[in-house]
Order: C-alpha cells, then sequence, then structure tokens
C-alpha cells in the first residue's frame, strides 16, 4: 500500500515563485528513528484518515523523508534582539510541501531539526528532543486556549547525541514537522530589501495575499490593496499578541525572522507561560535585558511591525503604511480587553451591560490587583472560576474569602478593593445572569497551565527511564485544558 503521507496532492505554490527564494537542499540521515507523537487531528484537516496513516508511513515521511521533492531551506534575513542579522535562513529546516486543507486553505509542513542546509552558519541542523517535546507541548496549549498558532504534525526521535549549552549533553535528538499556514516571515521581505531587490518583494506580496488574504484580491486598485493588506497584518498580530498576553504567554524570541507574515504564532524556542504575574517576566536566558519580557510583547512586535514597513516602502506608499500602522494599537486593546473581561466572567454580550467606566475600570483594577499582589496568573483566575458563587453580586464580602483568610494583610488590603470593583460590575447585570458568568468563566479559564515545571516533570521521566507516559498524560491535559 502506498504511503498516504506521500501520495498528498502536494502544490508548489511557494517554489513556483521562483529561485531566488530558497535553496533545494538534501535532508540528513539519522542512525535511528521513534515515533513520539503524531497528530492524529491534523491528518483529517488534510483528508486523511488516522487509522490509514501508520508509524512507519511518519517514518518514512517525517524520519526518512524518502521520495520527496524539493525541500526547500528558505531565504530570509531578520532583526535579532533589535540588531540585523543578513547571515540567517534555514539553517536546521526546511519546506517539506504545501498541502491544501479541507477548509480551502493553504497549510505548509516544515522541518526542524532536519540537517544542515547552506544557511546553517557552523551549527548542526539538529533539534534537542527536549525542544521538540517543549514546541508539541507549546503549541497543542496555545491552541486549546484560542491562540493563533502553527501545530505539530510528528516529532520523531532519531538517536543522535546532541551537544547544547542550555542543556544536559550529551542530550538526545528529534526531527519534527510543523503544520503552519506559512513560513514566510516578516524577514523574508526584509532580506530582500536589503539586497536592494523591490522586484522580488512585489511578486512575494502578490502571493501572500493571493493565498493568505484572498478577501483582499477584489481590491482592484493595487496601492490600495497593499494598504489594506498591511493593515489587516498589524490587526492579525496586534490580535495574536492580545492572545498570548491574555493566557499569560511570553514567546521569549521575538525577532523578525519569527514573525509570520500570516499572523500565526510559530517557533517555540525558550518560551514560557508565567505562573507569579510580573510584566518583567523574561523566559529566554540569554535575554539579559528582558527585551522580549512578558510585558514588553506588544511593543516589541510593534517595533517589528513598524521595521517590515521600512522594508516595504518602495512597494507600498508611506502614509498607507502609517496607516496600517496605526491599526495596532486599538487593535490589540480591544482584544486584550475582550479577553481580560472573559478571564474576569463577562461575554462580550454581558460586557456591554457594563457601564463604560466600570468595564473600564474592572481591567486597570484587576491589572494592578495582579502586579501588587504577584499572584499566580493561572491560580488568580482558576481560584475565581473554581469559588464562583452568584451570592458574590450581592454580597463583595463573599468574594475569594476563602482565599482572603490566606492572603497576608498588604494582599488582603488590595484584594478588598479589587472585590468591591467586581461586585460593583456583577451588581449590574440581572441576577439570571450569573450562571452566563460562571459559563464563561469556566470556559475561558484553564484548570492546566504548561509552566516550567510541568515540562521538567515529563522530561525527566523520559530522559531518566524513557518513560513516555507523563508527557502523553500531560499532552491529553494541556488540550482540554479547562476539564479536571
Ligand atoms: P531560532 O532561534 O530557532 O528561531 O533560530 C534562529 C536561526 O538560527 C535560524 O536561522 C535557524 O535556522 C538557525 N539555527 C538555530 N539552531 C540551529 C542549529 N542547531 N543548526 C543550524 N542552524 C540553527
Ligand atoms: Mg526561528
Amino acid at each position: 500500500m502506498a504511503n498516504p503521507l506521500l501520495t498528498l496532492p502536494y502544490e508548489s505554490a511557494l517554489a513556483d515563485l521562483g529561485a531566488d527564494y530558497y535553496d533545494p537542499v538534501t535532508a540528513a540521515t539519522f542512525p535511528e528513528h521513534s515515533l513520539r507523537f503524531r497528530n492524529d487531528e491534523l491528518l483529517g484537516k488534510v483528508g486523511l484518515k488516522p487509522e490509514g496513516v501508520s508509524d512507519r508511513d511518519f517514518i518514512e515521511a517525517f524520519g526518512q523523508f524518502q521520495d520527496h521533492q524539493p525541500l526547500l531551506a528558505l531565504r530570509y534575513h531578520g532583526y535579532q534582539f533589535r540588531n540585523y542579522n543578513p547571515f540567517l535562513g534555514d539553517g536546521r529546516g526546511f519546506l517539506y510541501g504545501q498541502v491544501r486543507g479541507t477548509d480551502g486553505k493553504l497549510y505548509d509542513f516544515g522541518t526542524k531539526g532536519s540537517g544542515p542546509t547552506p544557511y546553517s552558519r557552523g551549527g548542526d541542523g539538529r533539534l534537542t528532543l527536549k525542544g521538540g517535546v517543549r514546541e508539541v507541548l507549546a503549541a497543542e496549549a496555545l491552541h486549546a486556549l484560542g491562540v493563533n498558532t502553527s501545530r505539530t504534525l510528528s516529532l520523531i526521535e532519531t538517536g543522535e547525541s546532541l551537544y547544547r549549552g542550555d542543556e544536559p549533553s550529551p542530550t538526545r535528538s528529534a526531527v519534527m514537522v510543523r503544520f503552519s499556514h506559512s513560513h514566510i516571515r516578516f524577514g523574508t521581505f526584509e532580506r530582500l530589501s536589503y539586497i536592494k531587490r523591490p522586484d522580488l518583494i512585489r511578486p512575494l506580496l502578490d502571493h501572500v495575499i493571493a493565498v493568505y488574504y484572498p478577501h483582499l484580491q477584489s481590491i482592484a486598485d493595487q496601492q490600495d490593496r497593499y494598504a489594506q493588506w498591511f493593515a489587516d497584518l498589524s490587526e492579525r498580530l496586534a490580535t495574536l499578541v492580545a492572545q498570548w498576553m491574555s493566557v499569560g504567554f511570553c514567546q521569549a524570541v521575538l525577532n523578525t525572522d519569527n514573525m509570520s507574515i500570516t499572523g500565526e504564532g510559530f517557533d517555540y524556542g525558550p518560551f514560557a507561560f508565567m505562573d507569579e504575574y510580573d510584566p518583567r517576566f523574561t523566559a529566554a536566558y540569554f535575554d539579559y535585558s528582558g527585551l522580549y519580557c512578558y510585558g514588553n510583547q506588544p511593543g516589541a512586535c510593534y517595533w517589528n511591525l513598524e521595521k517590515l514597513a521600512i522594508a516595504l516602502t518602495d512597494i507600498i506608499d508611506k502614509p498607507n503604511l502609517e496607516a496600517g500602522l496605526a491599526q495596532y494599537q486599538p487593535k490589540y486593546a480591544e482584544v486584550f480587553s475582550d479577553r481580560l473581561r472573559q478571564k474576569l466572567g463577562f461575554t462580550p454580550d454581558l460586557s456591554l451591560a457594563l457601564s463604560a467606566i466600570a468595564a473600564r475600570d474592572l481591567l486597570t483594577h484587576t491589572l494592578d490587583l495582579l502586579e501588587k499582589t504577584h499572584v499566580s496568573y493561572p491560580d488568580f483566575f482558576a481560584t475565581l472560576t473554581r469559588q464562583f458563587d452568584p451570592n458574590w453580586q450581592n454580597d463583595a464580602s463573599l468574594i475569594l474569602a476563602p482565599t482572603l483568610e490566606k492572603s497576608d494583610p498588604a494582599a488582603v488590603e488590595l484584594l478588598h478593593q479589587w472585590r468591591s470593583h467586581y461586585q460593583h460590575c456583577l451588581s449590574q447585570l440581572p441576577a439570571e445572569k450569573m450562571s452566563d458568568v460562571q459559563n464563561c468563566l469556566q470556559a475561558t479559564n484553564p484548570k492546566t497551565v504548561l509552566l516550567r515545571s510541568q515540562i521538567e516533570a515529563v522530561w525527566a521521566p523520559i530522559t531518566e527511564q524513557d518513560n513516555w507516559q507523563p508527557f502523553y498524560e500531560l499532552l491529553k491535559k494541556v488540550r482540554n485544558p479547562m476539564k479536571d
């Protein structure tokens, strides 16, 4: 029987753009192949039935890279920690192929850890197994929390020993296949601007619009279409960052080579979900100044968008770029406010019943409380959800009462103030809406958050006894985070 992963109707949308955007490469050969993760949910998206795809099929296609060409290392540059780096590009991955989903959208299969390319620059082209495990968990967790993200199609352990400064070494190796909308990055455009090839920017932009922003194709005037595209991208990025912020996620490496042109999050390295609320929380150990700390993420992504605008100035008129940039902050504020209000139990519908002042103050008071008390961000909302009682509407002294008894005196005072604001908002709703508030809390606030300690707890049995069971259990929980 033919391998269904090899016989998918792969398209060549990116390859057809021409040889200036990539280099054909070959994959490394690995000594061993053990399938550690396969994402059956994604098979359905490309029209395959999981029972029709064997583990061996995964290994042949995404571990041995049998019978499939071309494999394209994509060319890109990027700003890394604010410095321009023209020596980037796919250094340990390639675009394996592109497939039309059953939803009509085009999906990329992109590898990570598949061997060296012309862009490896001394690197080994490999991925550590732990890095792969972390990306699988991050993507599934974010997806389940309603964050726009790439996913992972497969993770195959490859039997090599790797040496890394940030992991006890030697450490195990793996190759991953990512499933995402696109691997075209801000840095893909920045490279073309840097090498002074506006003639290559325009076809790439037309391609991006045709494939990933097809609703804009009907705008006849080219300049209007480009302007609207940049405004849309700006809003998509603002939405993504607002999603990260609301779930307490710190992406950690917000370089422009990690910014997708579709506004989808991807490439999860030293990311972390924040426990104790702290805007200065920084996830990457090498981010000494906290440039990409949790609270800086909205500004860092805006900075990236500004750099992209500069790279596009030969193609898109400056006022249009400025108008697009101006969409970012209001969109961010809108989405973040909506999502934070939902974490407090107020769906957009319920929020309409609040006075504008009450709706605004609820957010500022909540953020103020979180910051001053340094409480655990996930615990605060999980506790609110668990303890919620419709009687809170009438009696502020009941709100979080069991928690208050255990808090320190300074926090108690702040919580007293906060709960009177919260009660004020609840009291603006009719009594019969309290069940909607409860449902909203339960649907929004996870019981399981992928804290670093949890990843370490499942990594220990893998590395000590090759026991994968705790990993699969955690995966199940982060995929259904609102369940027990
Ligand atoms: P990242 O931090 O994973 O976004 O990677 C940044 C850049 O470094 C990309 O161009 C990668 O392809 C490259 N890179 C990262 N790790 C390796 C590696 N082990 N070997 C070769 N290139 C790498
Ligand atoms: Mg990257």
